[in-house]
């Protein structure tokens, strides 16, 4: 089923024409929340362009089932919280730690944790500034990040269903998004906050991870452990459950979940290649936070995703050129139609810092499971120092893999106002190029020049 022709990013209309070849029970197959009734995700990616996501026609997507069933069932996320709601599951808003919070959520039966904050993809995929306007008018303004359009979404209340609890993050987080969630608090919604500290080095650590240079303080281990507990207390009186082998099958399903989105972009970085694109890449790495909200599809998914692209690999086909430029990518780009533009340009994606990294991180599943969370959660990208930050991306650069690195600066974000000229400064051997994102409608002619000049320079 679609598996048939040479791998190839194609358009909106292109994707309605090969939507064509399905039958209805291709169609059938594929449901959220294990419902054939009503968890039908499989759509042309069109159909979510005539429900606002108007960028998808500047945009080009992988022709491959797999890549069709994930823009579906991420598409789809918004009435998936919706049915969760009708159906009895409760609703858990975790911002802020991106990765942990959820494990613990998922754990208990009938618990659906979703991050409010990845929204702020939204504002660019609808071409609109509603979501930003009504931050600014409440008092998040343009230059906070653009994860303020959570901030619109609770106010307006029509994007996901109100969370019968929030969890939400602050210590040694994003400044930007604390502040972000002061404010959705005071539009009324309860929020139950916990501290992540910072990760000091000093000689007495008790753990150091040779790919994440992560070294902390036993006490730095300890304090979030503490809050970690915490946190399962609540979910236990919301819900009644206390055994924490709930929490140690939900942590092997997450590691379950990190192995394949690490096997899927290890085997694509280093495959002769490309064999699938940065875009869906991306989307499959921040997919890893939360299995947007139905792990059990969203594993099957990449199970999906990971036999396209090993096969893709063994056939020696891909969706660039052999000689692509290989760059490093840090920082997320709010704009999705930037991960494509540089493709264009034959710059290849082949290592990435979105903040994120510790979602990536297996969960010790010998340990004790509150400790084996805060272990894994203190390989943060953004609670250390940038030197551990870009450490891997320096070592690549040194291996001769990347040739470039391009940092998309997120407009208020502290760790771009901190980093950006820190990181430029510590990465003195290939060329980097930093620029800010601008709002929706995205990208200007001037910002798209720079990149051109920069992927010129690269291809000399
Ligand atoms: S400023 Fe950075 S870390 Fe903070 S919410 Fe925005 S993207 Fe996330």
């Amino acid at each position: 089923m679609l598996e048939d022709i040479a791998p190839k990013k194609i358009s909106l209309l292109e994707w309605s024409e090969r939507f064509e070849k399905l039958t209805d029970d291709d169609i059938g197959r594929f449901t959220y929340y294990h419902n054939e009734e009503w968890g039908r995700y499989l759509q042309p990616p069109a159909t979510f362009m005539v429900y606002g996501a108007r960028q998808l026609k500047r945009l080009q997507f992988d022709n491959s089932l797999a890549a069709l069933r994930m823009w579906g069932f991420v598409f789809n996320e918004s009435e998936r919280l919706f049915r969760a709601r009708q159906c009895g599951k409760k609703i858990i808003a975790t911002m802020g730690d991106l990765g942990t919070v959820p494990v613990i959520v998922m754990a208990f039966p009938g618990c659906t944790p979703f991050y409010p904050e990845c929204i702020w993809w939204t504002p660019f995929f609808n071409e609109s500034n509603v979501l930003l306007d009504t931050a600014s008018e409440l008092g998040a303004p343009e230059a906070a990040c653009f994860s303020r359009a959570a901030l619109g979404a609770f106010f307006k209340r029509a994007y996901f269903p109100v969370p019968d609890r929030i969890f939400a993050s602050t210590g040694a987080t994003c400044d930007d998004f604390t502040s972000t969630i002061q404010s959705i608090e005071h539009l009324g919604f309860d929020v139950t906050w916990f501290e992540v500290p910072f990760r000091r080095t000093y000689p007495d650590r008790i753990y150091d991870d040779a790919q994440f240079e992560a070294k902390f303080l036993k006490r730095t281990e300890d304090y979030l452990i503490k809050e970690y507990r915490r946190i399962w207390d609540i979910m236990a009186g919301l819900t009644g459950k206390e055994n924490t082998d709930i929490l140690i099958e939900s942590i092997r399903k997450t590691n379950r979940l990190r192995a394949l989105a690490r096997e899927i972009m290890d085997e694509t970085h280093n495959a002769e290649t490309a064999p699938f694109p940065a875009l869906e890449l991306m989307t499959i790495e921040f997919g890893n936070l939360y299995g947007y909200a139905d792990i059990d599809e969203w594993l099957s998914i990449l199970e999906n995703v990971r036999d396209t692209v090993q096969l893709r690999i063994e056939r020696g086909t891909g969706i660039q050129p052999k000689n692509a430029v290989p760059i490093a990518w840090i920082n997320p780009s709010a704009d999705p139609f930037l991960l494509n533009f540089v493709e264009d340009l034959n710059l290849r994606v082949v290592d990435t810092e979105y903040v994120i990294r510790q979602a990536l991180v297996q969960i010790d599943e010998t340990a004790e499971p509150f400790r084996a969370l805060a272990r894994s959660f203190l390989h943060a990208s953004l609670i250390g120092s940038t030197r551990q930050r870009i450490a891997s991306i320096l070592r690549a650069i040194d291996q001769g893999k990347i040739k470039g690195v391009l940092i998309t600066n997120v407009l208020g974000g502290s760790h771009c106002a901190m980093e950006t000229k820190l990181m430029e400064r510590m990465i003195d051997s290939v060329p980097v190029l930093s620029l800010d994102v601008p709002p929706p409608p995205g990208i200007t002619e001037q910002i798209k020049t720079r990149i051109e000049a920069f992927a010129e320079a690269l291809h000399d």
